[in-house]
């Protein structure tokens, strides 16, 4: 079993656009959403879900008031200034100023505080016309995204051991941070889609030094290739000094909106030049592959 990740350093760059059309391409696969914050690949295959789950991304303080003796330990002890307190009321948490660090449970003498389990957002698995999926949402304001993303990895990779599929494809979370990392960890090959902007180029270098650092073998995309040729050629020279594949340059075209408002990948949608530079990069991706 092969899994790929396709990721792009920022945001808008393009990236869905072409995971969904290797969606659409690849057979035998398992899809995974690993954009957990803002994942948009359901828009394009619109899934039906067939299971929903909560995501216990960690644990919370909660008082116990039967116990509490109103000492205020908790209240001074918190470097969050998380607790408020009252000799009336006792301690009170405020959840969003909480840094979940236990150290008020820990200190409390009367053992009225407990760390519980906490639902940071849901994670789904569904079936779309490309194959099931498991894709996530983060609750609002709620961190631990790695983690999230490290469970939605596990998940495909069960569903693909379960069903004998030989591949997942991840769509990677924008940025360089901790989910990023969490969906090119151990993967067999990662592609990293760019665009020729002065920071679709910076990001694209920040990416590739995450996969350096790994040592996970990378390729890289251009997306709208033709919006700046100047930048195109900074790219394709980058790729040259680092000895990295430029697997396709994708132009500039409205039918990738026409595909994404038709709710289809640009491969399904038509057969003119995105879909023929795609399907080519798809068949050069295999190759690497397997
Ligand atoms: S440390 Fe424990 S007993 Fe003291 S105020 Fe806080 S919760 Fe109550
Ligand atoms: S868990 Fe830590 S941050 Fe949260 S209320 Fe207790 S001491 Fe403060």
């Amino acid at each position: 079993m092969k899994e790929l990740t396709i990721i792009s350093g920022k945001g808008g760059t393009g990236k869905t656009t072409v995971t969904a059309a290797f969606a659409t391409l690849a057979e035998n696969k398992v899809l995974a959403d690993c954009d957990v914050d803002a994942a948009d690949l359901h828009l394009i295959l619109t899934p039906k879900e067939l299971a929903r789950n909560d995501f216990i991304g960690g644990r919370a303080p909660r008082i116990n008031y039967d116990k509490c003796s109103k000492c205020g330990e908790c209240f001074r002890l918190c470097r969050y200034d998380a607790i408020s307190f009252s000799e009336e009321t006792g301690p009170e948490i405020n959840e969003f100023a909480c840094d979940c660090c236990a150290l008020c449970a820990w200190a409390c003498p009367e053992k009225a505080i407990s760390m519980l389990d906490t639902v940071n957002g849901r994670w789904f698995i569904s079936a779309t016309r490309a194959g099931k999926m498991v894709h996530a949402r983060l609750g609002i304001g709620e961190d631990n995204s790695g983690k999230l993303v490290a469970l939605v990895r596990r998940q495909s990779k069960q569903i693909a051991e379960t069903d004998k599929l030989d591949l997942i494809i991840n769509d990677g979370p924008p940025g360089i941070g901790c989910p990023v990392t969490a969906a090119i960890t151990g993967v067999d090959l990662v592609l990293i889609v760019t665009e020729p902007t002065l920071s679709g180029i910076h990001d694209m270098e920040r990416v590739h030094g995450l996969c350096r650092h790994f040592d996970i073998p990378a390729l890289i995309c251009i997306n709208r290739y033709d919006l700046n040729l100047i930048n195109t050629r900074k790219i394709r020279n980058y790729c040259r000094e680092n000895n990295l594949e430029l697997v396709g340059e994708i132009p500039l075209d409205p039918v990738v909106n026409k595909a994404q408002v038709a709710r289809q990948s640009v491969a399904e949608y038509d057969c003119g030049l995105v879909s023929q530079v795609v399907r080519e990069m798809w068949k050069k991706i295999k190759r690497e592959l397997f």
